[in-house]
């Protein structure tokens, strides 16, 4: 059975005291009632290591927002995969929209990322999805599976294990447009079918592919219940522990 995953994308959100305030509410809420998921949450890097001194790893995963796509050296401001690793985290996301356009992470830069990430030990969450204009386009295939065949679809099956897809429509991030859970479960379920091309069945069930894009507590049971949707990759309602808690709970 594939994981079902509730994880939260902070991005650039939260100072340190703020993030560790948030992370031990979690931490106390999750450890006291255990989920029915496995929950991640992913945070600026500044947090990483405070986060990891307390979090209770058995229950909520820690992970960071990216990572270098060069191995260490003279660059500046640059934070490795091996680094990341190093501080507890067991996962990275790759490939988010925001990173793909606002700092021109082409697939080449994010293959690398990825590679580097999987060597040291992180689970991958790579993220794709179509524009509005391709949507309505009706490109949104086509879209999807160039990402996967230009960044992950390299891995040998072992190492495609590790990773997670996230399906993030770019229309629906950050701005309260949901895709239609039929429309979000037709994508996943062609998402599916092409990891089961590249890979076989056996590994497509096994891969576990999130919905991404203003999901929150009210949308996510219809969302949820879709066969291809594993769960969630959550902006703006993992900021606040309630809200993140209300998405949890709709695997209940
Ligand atoms: P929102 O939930 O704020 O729409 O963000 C989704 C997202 O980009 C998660 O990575």
């Amino acid at each position: 059975m594939r994981k079902k995953i509730v994880a939260g994308n902070w991005k650039m959100n939260m100072n340190l005291q703020e993030g560790i305030a948030l992370a031990k509410e979690l931490n106390e809420t999750l450890t006291a009632e255990k989920p029915n998921c496995d929950v991640v949450i992913c945070t600026p890097f500044i947090h990483l290591a405070s986060i990891a001194a307390f979090l209770n790893q058995d229950v909520i995963g820690l992970g960071a927002e990216n990572c270098a796509d060069k191995a260490s050296g003279a660059y500046t401001g640059e934070v490795s995969a091996e680094m990341v690793k190093s501080t507890g985290a067991q996962y990275v996301i790759l490939g988010h929209s925001e990173r793909r356009g606002y700092y021109g992470e082409t697939p080449e830069i994010l293959k690398e990322k990825v590679l580097l990430a999987l060597k040291n030990g992180l689970k991958v969450i790579f993220c794709i999805g179509e524009s509005l204009e391709e949507r309505e386009a009706n490109k949104q295939n086509d879209v999807v599976k160039a990402e996967l065949e230009g960044s992950v679809f390299n891995l040998t099956a072992e190492e495609f294990k590790n990773v997670i897809i996230a399906y993030e429509p770019i229309w629906a991030i950050g701005t309260g447009k949901t895709a239609t859970a039929e429309q979000a479960e037709e994508i996943h379920a062609f998402i599916r079918s092409a990891v089961a091309g590249k890979y076989g069945n056996d590994v497509a069930e096994e891969t576990s592919i999130l919905y991404g894009g203003s999901c929150k507590a009210s949308n996510a049971p219809e969302l949820f219940a879709k066969p291809d949707i594993d769960g969630g990759l959550i902006g703006g309602a993992s900021l606040k522990a309630a809200d993140f808690k209300g998405i949890i709970d709709a695997w209940k």
